[in-house]
């Protein structure tokens, strides 16, 4: 017998490039064009270090009361973990133990398999329409579980409230996630129906709206007992995983409302004024509600237009996957920035 049978081999999830080179434009991971809340920056200078000769705060108050307090939750409904991947990896870990398959869109963020694989969790794809959306029947098959992005990456596409809940209420024997990493650029929450259904688990980030990546801050919000769960799972497997400097700025972060809506406010403006031009360029797009805008053209290959887009230093994402490998995911940048890409898609011949 040779020792490999025994490894926990799996084929893991390949992020955005993240360059060396500072002089491009980067428009491939979703992260925020614009700098923290300023509240964070002066909140990181007055840091003590002496303080990291302890360990942090394992139930993470400030944080979790910050984050309850700003949703109109108690911290009883709310968990927080080192940016929403590590939540959502607990959480398959907590929820998803049935032996019939998870479910989740064909077309979706690429961890979703990677972690089902990982934990031997049995999964199935649904297929989306046409013009990527959800079809709410497909959801009422047997299933062990259901989790998708809303807005979905990479599409940018939003189901309205009445699509969520009927998925939540007619699978009230499994949990269903719905993963809110796009929500604050112009979606719904899901947050207000988790009074309502105890299988409804609602998950968001600080590393796309909150200008914060660097800092890996996740959370989950859902009802006491499910939140319990996850708690206790966390502290089977690792009591201290935030940081005293992310939850230190992560709670000033949370004050900061006015700055956050500006911000947000701003990649919005810019992705209606960029969406207009990449129609005018000929592009077609499904209506985003994200900080991406998720392209397509009738005659340019979007794998070639991807390499000479980076070789001109714009760094934009491409999936080289069924049904998605003609589109680009482009993230929302500052105006200027946007503004030359636009300039080298009007020169870029078709
Ligand atoms: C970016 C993203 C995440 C993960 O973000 P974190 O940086 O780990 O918080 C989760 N889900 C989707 C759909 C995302 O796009």
């Amino acid at each position: 017998m040779d020792w490999r049978e025994n490894v926990r081999m799996v084929t893991p999830y390949v992020a955005g490039e993240q360059p060396k080179i500072s002089d491009i434009i980067k428009l491939n991971t979703n992260e925020s064009p614009y700098p923290p809340s300023p509240k964070v920056g002066a909140g990181m200078a007055s840091l003590d270090a002496g303080l990291l000769r302890l360990y942090p705060d394992p139930n993470c108050t400030v944080l979790v009361d910050a984050l309850a307090d700003y949703y109109g939750l108690t911290p009883e409904q709310v968990f927080v973990g080192v940016g929403s991947d590590d939540v959502l990896a607990l959480a398959y870990l907590t929820f998803f133990n049935s032996k019939k398959p998870l479910l989740f869109p064909d077309v979706s963020y690429s961890f979703y398999d990677v972690w089902a694989e990982l934990y031997r969790i049995p999964y199935q794809t649904v297929p989306l329409d046409d013009d990527f959306g959800i079809n709410q029947e497909d959801y009422l098959r047997d299933n062990g579980g259901i989790i998708f992005p809303n807005p979905n990456a990479p599409t940018g596409v939003f189901e309205n409230l009445d699509l969520v809940e009927y998925i939540v209420k007619n699978n009230s024997d499994s949990i269903v996630i719905i993963d809110e990493a796009y929500i604050d650029f112009g979606g719904v929450s899901a947050l207000k129906l988790i009074d309502k259904y105890s299988n409804l688990l609602v998950v968001q980030t600080f590393s796309k709206s909150r200008a914060m990546a660097g800092i890996r801050i996740g959370y989950a919000m859902g009802n006491p007992e499910l939140i319990k769960y996850l708690s206790d799972a966390k502290f089977s497997f690792n009591s201290y995983t935030m940081n005293l400097t992310s939850l230190t700025l992560g709670g000033l972060a949370v004050l900061d409302d006015a700055y956050f809506k500006e911000i947000t406010a701003k990649i919005i403006n810019t992705r209606e004024w960029f969406g207009k031009e990449l129609t005018r360029l000929g592009f077609s797009y499904p209506k985003s509600c994200a900080n991406f805008i998720f392209a397509t053209h009738p005659e340019i290959k979007a794998a070639e237009l991807f390499l000479k887009l980076k070789e001109s230093g714009i760094y934009v994402r491409y999936f080289n996957q069924p049904r998605i490998d003609n589109y680009l995911r482009i993230t929302i940048g500052t105006d200027e920035e946007m503004r030359k890409v636009v300039e080298f898609l009007n020169k870029y011949n078709v």
